[in-house]
């Protein structure tokens, strides 16, 4: 028996994927990557951009052949969409066999067990407080791995639906946590990335007292592990300690994603971000005054209602001001049910796309400067498989999170290997091996 799964969104949903897919290995699934050849296909869905949920769509509707080919082919729907349309998905798309949600995840194979006996399509979206084991994954790399230290968010950003389909923040005990990366290592780890929608206000529901840079400092003890990374950091909560311990320790990376998400006060209460700009630039000057080297990269929203042409320039000065290494760019697209989806919104959308346009050519010409700086010199980059940029040609990740493309043998994969920058682009460098 075979299991496809497509994962669209976030790390989170990555994470997820991993672990439907160790529960259907568990059933007897063998993952396959050709969905023509599968028994079983999972779409783990992302609605956090309404893009992302036009995608979907068209990515079901296409299932449908699929189906009508092989009525035996049960197609699964999981992740944010499916906790966010419920039964609607089934109405929509009546051969989908099971919907189900975020907190869901490990009722799969009795989904499974219940649709093959009754012959029904199932949806199965409601929380039951079941703690899921989180840490039981199979994982898709051997010597990389993700670690969940929270799941939800208490945030309510505006724009946002993840509060409402991923429940209130939690955070996972720390010794679960050192414990899941102490086996890691074990089995071979160098690299873990903790993840949660926003990490830095980790610990603030256990019992057991414990900040993030506390973990933070916990994770980097563990001997044998060779780079930390976290993902994602919310600014209003973002402390200084973390950056003490990032600038103390070798195995925490010098990279840190810090969502601007708009450079005006105005739109930022608006998105119900809790920080300023100027909080903003004041922890970018902390970053730098510390960690020089340290990339930053960023999420921005364009066109949220009632941004003017100001506000945007705004966000503009704050790109240039920074110089993020790298910043993922979004026009606003309402989600329904969120705050901001009821506020008025007088821009037009070709006026939106002109300045997504000019946030988009002064960010790349920052990207490719900055890059520019890596030229001539030597990294030690973590190659993690086969680059798409070319035949023969590795893909590996500097220590700052920069995508670096090289000639090498696969073997070479999941070890360490010495590169020399000898071209840039704006999203990647081209390097040599040197010994
Ligand atoms: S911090 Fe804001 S944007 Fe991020 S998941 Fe929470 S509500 Fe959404």
């Amino acid at each position: 028996m075979k299991a496809y799964i497509k994962t669209f969104g976030c790390q989170m949903n990555e994470n997820d994927s991993e672990r439907i897919m160790y529960l259907l290995e568990n059933e007897g699934y063998e993952r396959t990557y050709d969905i023509a050849a599968s028994d079983l296909i999972v779409i783990n869905t992302c609605t956090v951009r309404e893009k992302a949920k036009n995608k979907l769509y068209g990515h079901i509707g296409n299932l449908k052949i699929l189906k009508s080919k092989n009525r035996d082919i049960l197609i699964c729907i999981g992740g944010c969409t499916a906790q966010d349309l419920k039964e609607k998905l089934i109405e929509d798309f009546p051969f989908v066999d099971i919907v189900f949600g975020t907190h869901n995840i490990a009722e799969l194979p009795e989904l499974i067990n219940r649709r093959v006996s009754t012959g029904k399509s199932i949806c199965s979206i409601e929380n039951n407080g079941f703690d899921p084991d989180l840490f039981k994954v199979k994982r898709e790399y051997d010597f990389k791995a993700f670690v969940p230290i929270t799941i939800g968010c208490d945030n309510y950003c505006s724009y946002c639906i993840v509060p409402f389909v991923r429940g209130n923040e939690k955070s996972v005990e720390v010794k679960k946590i050192i414990r899941n990366i102490e086996g890691l290592v074990s089995k071979g780890v160098i690299e873990v990335t903790l993840i949660g929608q926003n990490v830095n206000s980790y610990g603030k529901d256990l019992n057991e007292a414990c900040t993030f840079s506390g973990l933070l400092e916990k994770v980097s003890d563990i001997k044998g592990l060779k780079r930390i990374r976290f993902m994602t950091s919310h600014p209003k909560d973002f402390s200084r300690s973390v950056i003490d311990i990032i600038k103390n320790r070798d195995n925490l990376v010098g990279h840190i994603h810090l969502p601007l998400q708009a450079g005006s006060n105005k739109i930022l209460k608006e998105m119900n971000r809790n920080y300023t700009r100027e909080d903003y630039l004041n922890i970018i000057e902390n970053i730098r005054e510390e960690i020089p080297d340290c990339s930053i990269t960023t999420d921005i929203i364009v066109g949220f209602p009632g941004e003017e042409r100001d506000d945007f320039l705004e966000t503009l000065d704050m790109v240039r001001k920074v110089r993020f290494n790298r910043a993922f760019t979004f026009i606003y697209s309402p989600r329904e049910g969120t705050r901001a989806s009821k506020i008025k919104d007088y821009i037009l959308s070709e006026e939106k796309k002109k300045w997504f346009k000019e946030l988009l050519e002064n960010q790349n010409r920052i990207s490719y400067e900055e890059n520019k700086k890596f030229a001539g010199k030597k990294f030690e980059v973590l190659v993690e498989g086969r680059s798409k940029k070319g035949a023969n040609l590795l893909e590996g990740r500097m220590e700052n999170n920069t995508i670096v493309n090289f000639k090498g043998e696969e073997k070479l994969i999941g070890s360490f290997a010495r590169v020399k920058i000898n071209r840039v682009k704006s999203f990647y460098l081209m390097g040599k091996i040197y010994i």
